[in-house]
């Protein structure tokens, strides 16, 4: 078949791919049911468990050594189906603490210690990168062998090693560059705080589908086309070399461990397995979906490996007999859909690996060093944090992939499939000690950690990954023979003697035996800081507590510097209804809730969905400051009974219960002081202002009542007159109103209008008092909803917002920008200027009558404005409130909308 077919049918499928990720996406986003929900899905997603190297390489083990390759898909059948708690432990505490990767799980487990996120980070990379290069090779390999060969050419093994006409590293080139963009597009579209990704799971689940229909249907065409049916398999099985290999007990032993172990930690696996898991229960139908699944996959691989041994050629390569056998009996279409499905296996393991990999690396190194080079507080409230984190995480992506390919390119692709990815597995599998103390035991340190995952990472690179490289690599064939220096026991393939092992067998038992050691004896002997033991118990005993973290000292956090911070990292409607909420819950209105440890907590395990954990602890550190460990902490950490832990938890509510009602009662008595001192004023001042006009209309009648006066004299004063008598209507009016609007005697007349011509008529309105001083910007697009409701009080409102902002804005160009938003139920116009805002204190009163700011009573009317606007919004069944954190002034209006 020729190349050019070949490569456009791949672009097809992936074609094909991208439009399945961004109808699951747009569906999502339209809060449509997610495909994620669905936990057949879920189930599927796992399968990025099955790489190229299960596609290809499964086969190719079978060949070279019998039944063994069934222990990579028994390490995770049984920790699906024994290990189910504590899965659902992780998925758990993966939700309560919003983890974002396995880094920052361990990281924050261990007190939130970036240098643990660093370490699993690193070595996540330096396990991933071979594989990935091993998924850039398989395509790469298959790619050749299907495009230039019929049956006759590649029978001579030349598509082993030898010339062919496709440019290899071209090919592996185009495909990381390919990769690359796929992800970027759906991997790092948004920064949701829960970071699911809902169009590339959804992608994946059916390239899930696809490889296992071309697996099943090789098989098939392998039983019933080649060997003539299940009688005639038997016979080839009988009559084959792997029916004499013999099991190895230890290899098998180690293999089925460091599968489980590589299940729960690669970083692609808990990508799936924990962070894109939306609902605890899809694990139930996984528990046995799943292993039905590895069941089906490895079906035929026996039969596959018989079929292959006995009909090709003795040099044909068995890592490829899934897609040589098609060819050799010249079935051009099964041979295709073996090839997508080797595609889809390496793709979709490459997808899920990169998003996971660039999530770690950009929180955990680039977030990091980004936080610390910017000085306190600036960083995270003036820099915008979502930007940035998007584009680190874009770059990883790139780096990622650039990693796999030079790995590819340096290391020549020759060693066998299976050889790199068991490498692999035992090196990511150090994180699982660190994991399983973490959730399982509360005396695990970080110290204990740290030391942990560094020796079993030394002792894996040193008998293992770097011996890998050959003796003409990094170890020369000496030291691998005597050891360095000639020291026995130090030789990397029999390590303190222990010769005669399999070289993997031997490599997992030291770097398991010592990593864990290591973090055990480490844990004991020191002691963890209060951070980490409340992190530690919170994971242990997911189940017992809901998520309550202590860890932050309440303090005098500014609040509109945390949904500065917030709106620039979840962004901005996200953090305005988490403040909403909050604030609703501690019964206050507006956006600004009372800094709380528990909210401070829950704005923080909001962020590291983000951010990660210690990432987002840092920067609420920025902004809160002072010590994150009160004294009630240590108390409550001190006490290891449950007992004990319960009656201080009680006693802490109590006591936030009263710290909370003196809090609100100092603010009402503050609020009716300040009421009282303005209302005290404000007769004073309504005295003066009825007395003023009332003089001088009584002054100027009297003198035109005496007459004599030209006309023009005439003419001015009853001019003054009028213009007086105006005034005191005006605010007569205004109090009349507002007292008709607080007694709920108000006639609602609804009426359809558009919101755009209703806003042209508030603008016209307040032309002559804006007099075109201030820039009023709008966009029209968003003003095209159509309103019923009570549209000249609606316009009332609108004419007070505009004339306010004209009359009080202090910016040197006085700007406003109309804001309108739709949400469910829900319409919103926000009306900003670019003046200097008004301040915290004066937010919750500025609604209330008579209140003015003191500074500025020369421009203002008698401060009735804004109350009357708000009594009116309420009438309406919206509200109208002050929108912190947004430079200048800001008003939020609601309007409730039949949806
Ligand atoms: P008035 O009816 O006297 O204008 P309001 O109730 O409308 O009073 O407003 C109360 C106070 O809120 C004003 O005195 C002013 O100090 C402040 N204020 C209202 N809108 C703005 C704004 N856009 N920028 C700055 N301050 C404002």
């Amino acid at each position: 078949m020729p190349f050019n077919i070949l490569v456009l049918v791949c672009l097809l499928y992936v074609i094909f791919l991208f439009a399945v990720a961004f109808g699951a996406d747009k569906r999502a986003r339209h809060g449509g049911a997610t495909w994620l929900g669905n936990p057949l899905v879920y189930t599927l997603s796992l399968s990025v468990y099955c790489t190229a190297w299960t596609f290809y390489g499964a086969v190719g083990y079978a060949a070279r050594s019998g039944l063994e390759y069934v222990t990579i898909y028994l390490g995770p059948t049984l920790v699906m189906i024994g290990w189910w708690g504590l899965l659902r432990k992780l998925v758990r505490i993966g939700r309560a603490q919003r983890v974002t990767s396995i880094a920052d799980l361990i990281s924050s487990r261990y007190g939130k210690s970036n240098g643990l996120g660093v370490l699993v980070t690193l070595l996540a990379v330096v396990g991933t990168t071979p594989y990935i290069a091993l998924q850039l090779q398989s395509v790469t390999l298959s790619f050749a062998v299907f495009a230039e060969q019929g049956v006759s050419d590649w029978a001579g093994g030349e598509w082993a090693g030898g010339q062919t006409p496709v440019d290899l590293s071209a090919t592996a080139l185009w495909v990381a560059i390919g990769l690359a963009l796929f992800t970027i597009l759906f991997g790092t579209r948004n920064l949701d705080a829960n970071e699911r990704h809902n169009g590339v799971v959804t992608a994946i689940a059916v390239e899930a589908i696809v490889k296992l229909v071309a697996l099943l249907a090789v098989g098939s065409f392998v039983v019933w086309g080649v060997a003539g049916g299940l009688s005639g398999i038997s016979q080839m099985i009988a009559e084959s070399p792997i029916e004499s290999w013999t099991i190895h007990p230890g290899r098998w032993a180690g293999l089925t461990f460091v599968s489980a172990a590589a299940f729960l930690t690669l970083p692609r696996m808990f990508q799936v397995l924990v962070v894109e898991n939306v609902d605890e229960e899809q694990l139930s139908t996984a528990s046995w979906a799943f292993p039905a699944y590895l069941l089906l996959i490895s079906l035929f691989v026996i039969p596959i490996a018989v079929a292959g041994l006995a009909v090709l050629p003795k040099d044909a390569n068995p890592d490829l007999y899934v897609l040589t056998l098609p060819l050799y009996y010249n079935q051009q279409g099964l041979a295709m859909l073996s090839f997508l499905g080797g595609f889809s296996s390496a793709t979709s393991m490459v997808i899920v690996a990169s998003i996971a990999l660039s999530t770690m690396v950009s929180n955990h190194i680039v977030m990091p060093i980004w936080l610390s080079v910017r000085p306190r507080k600036e960083a995270t409230v003036s820099g915008d944090v979502r930007h940035l984190v998007l584009s680190a995480r874009r770059l990883s992506i790139g780096a990622v992939l650039l990693l796999g390919y030079l790995y590819y390119q340096f290391s020549g692709g020759g060693a066998a499939l299976a050889a790199i990815g068991l490498i692999s597995f035992t090196g990511v599998a150090q994180a699982l000690p660190a994991l399983l103390g973490g959730i399982l035991w509360r005396g695990a340190s970080r110290r204990g950690a740290a030391v942990g995952l560094i020796a079993g990472f030394v002792v894996w690179a040193y008998t293992l990954f770097l011996p890998s490289f050959g003796d003409t690599g990094i170890m020369s064939a000496k030291m691998l023979a005597e050891g360095p220096w000639g020291i026995e026991w130090l030789r990397p393939r029999a390590l303190f003697g222990l010769g005669g092992l399999d070289p993997v067998v031997h490599a997992v038992l030291w770097s398991m035996l010592i990593n864990t050691t290591a973090f055990v004896t480490v844990s004991l002997m020191s002691f963890p800081s209060p951070l980490e033991r409340l992190q530690g118990a919170q994971f242990v005993n997911v189940f017992e507590h809901s998520a309550r973290a202590r860890s932050w000292a309440h303090s005098g956090a500014e609040a509109e510097d945390l949904l500065i911070m917030a709106q620039r990292t979840m962004g901005a409607d996200e953090a305005q209804s988490l403040f909403q909420r909050q604030a609703v819950e501690q019964g206050k209105d507006g956006y600004l809730p009372d800094i709380t440890p528990d909210f401070i907590s829950r704005l923080e395990r909001e962020l590291s969905g983000s951010v990660g954990a210690a990432t987002a602890h840092a920067m609420v550190g920025q902004i809160v400051g002072g010590a994150s460990v009160s004294v009630e902490d240590l108390m409550a950490v001190a006490d290891e009974t449950q007992q004990m832990l319960e009656y201080s938890s009680q006693l802490e509510a109590q006591q936030s219960e009263l710290t909370t009602t003196a809090h609100r009662l100092s603010e009402v008595n503050e609020k009716l002081t300040q009421l009282s001192i303005q209302k005290d004023a404000f007769l004073s001042q309504i005295s003066h202002e009825l007395r003023t006009p009332m003089t001088s209309i009584r002054a100027f009648s009297e003198i035109l009542r005496e007459g004599g006066l030209d006309e023009e004299a005439q003419g001015k004063y009853a001019r003054i007159i009028h213009g007086e008598a105006v005034r005191l209507t005006r605010l007569l009016d205004d109090l009349l109103d507002l007292s008709v609007l607080e007694n709920g005697q108000v006639q609602l007349n609804p009426q359809h209008e558009k919101l755009s011509l209703l806003l042209d008529r508030a603008v016209a309105a307040t032309s002559s008092v804006t007099e075109g001083e201030i820039t009023i910007r709008r966009v029209r697009e968003a003003e095209q909803t159509q309103l019923y409701t009570d549209t000249d009080r609606l316009a009332q409102v609108f004419i007070n917002l505009i004339a306010n902002a004209a009359k009080y804005c202090d910016a040197a160009r006085p700007k406003l920008e109309i804001r309108v938003s739709e949400r469910p139920g829900e319409l919103r116009v926000d009306f900003i200027d670019n003046g200097s805002g008004i301040p915290v204190e004066s937010q919750g009163m500025i609604f209330e009558k008579f209140f003015r700011l003191s500074d500025q009573k020369a421009a203002g009317g008698a401060g009735l404005g804004l109350a009357i606007c708000r009594e009116v919004m309420d009438k309406l069944g919206g509200s109208l409130s002050y929108l912190p954190g947004q430079g200048g002034a800001a008003f939020r209006i609601t309007l409730p909308q039949a949806s």
